[in-house]
């Protein structure tokens, strides 16, 4: 059983709300070297490049 990269408290906590692409340092996320979640709140996870696309490959496995 591998652990997560930060604990799942970290992960609620961080989000961003970026108006631009969250490819830069300046995206919350990216700075934590973690994907955008649902809880962003403008890209929302889906409309960035930094979503998590690799976790909704693994939801349709
Ligand atoms: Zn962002
Ligand atoms: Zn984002």
């Amino acid at each position: 059983m591998t652990l997560p990269a930060a604990p799942d408290r970290l992960l609620k906590i961080i989000r961003c709300c970026c108006k631009q692409n969250c490819d830069s340092s300046r995206c919350t996320c990216t700075k934590y070297g973690l994907h955008c979640t649902p809880a962003c709140g403008d890209c929302h996870g889906v409309s960035c490049s930094n979503r998590d696309e690799l976790s909704e490959d693994a939801l349709q496995e």
